[in-house]
């Protein structure tokens, strides 16, 4: 069944960063916003990610007319801002009642840019950006109204138009990257190893002014249940994980729970994570994380 809606990552115009510091935010913000918003609408939806598969301009232009969707969401960084505007200015040109939405980096660092744009919206700090996602694919079928999109900004004559406030979603119904559904093996290249990357908590409480943390997720930390990261481990079965985390071991119950289910759970894997220096001061979860088979 052709699909309504389609996801961009367009390539980086600017190698300001090399390809494997990217390469995990295609699980968090292509694989896992994917797979909510397809459950929530109960459909299929399409996927270029271009910077990964080095798609040649003619295959995406032929997938664009051919698809005649409803709707494109562009994933927008620092590097790839300078293609995605160029190539979105394409598609509004060859197609007529497709909607276009920008969320990511830029969109939340610079909104006021994306007035001078032709975009039709992007989606605003403190929200979870596949709620906004969500709520304008909705907007594109006519089964919501402007004003309910939330977290939506939407782009009209040159001015942003702030819809509904934005929310955060429990995280029971965060997404998983479903790996057949991205181009997995081209992510492992970037990386230079075979590994998956998996949201376990969202939200900081440091807001540190160089990170993007608290502008994605909020100051409030919550996290995945942990059955369900064991549950998605066992069913990929790769051999390295990257835990996406602010701060992993802020929460030292839910780090520790983590941990010791990894080391009572049969199918053994490498992991990896981030944290702060100063949330490493407890030695058994230290001990814990390390005998999990922690890299
Ligand atoms: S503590 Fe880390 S994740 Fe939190 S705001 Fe600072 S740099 Fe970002």
């Amino acid at each position: 069944m052709s699909s309504n809606f389609l996801f961009i990552w367009a390539d980086s115009g600017l190698s300001t960063k090399s390809n494997h510091v990217n390469a995990p935010y295609h699980f968090v913000h292509i694989g896992e916003i994917i797979d909510y918003i397809e459950k929530e609408l109960n459909q299929d939806i399409d996927l270029l990610d271009i910077e990964a598969e080095a798609t040649e301009f003619q295959d995406i232009m032929k997938k664009i007319i051919k698809g005649n969707y409803k709707a494109v969401a562009f994933y927008i960084n620092t590097e790839n801002l300078e293609n995605t505007i160029k190539l979105q200015k394409y598609i509004k040109e060859v197609t007529h009642n497709c909607k276009t939405i920008a969320y990511g980096e830029m969109p939340i660092y610079l909104p006021k840019y994306f007035r001078k744009t032709d975009f039709d919206a992007i989606v605003s700090k403190n929200c979870d950006q596949e709620i906004a996602l969500l709520d304008f694919f909705k907007y594109s079928l006519g089964e919501i109204n402007k004003e309910e999109q939330r977290g939506v900004i939407l782009i009209e004559n040159r001015e942003l138009i702030k819809c509904k406030q934005g929310e955060f979603l429990e995280p029971e119904k965060w997404g998983f990257t479903d790996l057949k559904k991205v181009p997995v093996k081209k992510y492992f290249e970037m990386e230079n190893k075979e590994q998956v990357v998996l949201t376990v908590a969202r939200g900081c409480p440091f807001d540190c002014p160089y990170c993007n943390a608290v502008l994605y997720y909020g100051r409030k930390e919550r996290w995945r249940p942990v059955e369900k990261i064991i549950e998605y481990i066992n069913k990929t079965k790769c051999e390295y994980y990257k835990f996406f985390a602010p701060d992993f071991t802020l929460n030292e119950k839910k780090a520790l729970e983590l941990a010791k289910a990894l080391e009572k759970n049969e199918f053994k894997i490498k992991w990896s994570c981030t944290t702060r220096p100063d949330l490493l001061k407890n030695e058994e979860l230290i001990k814990t994380m390390a005998a999990s088979r922690m890299l």
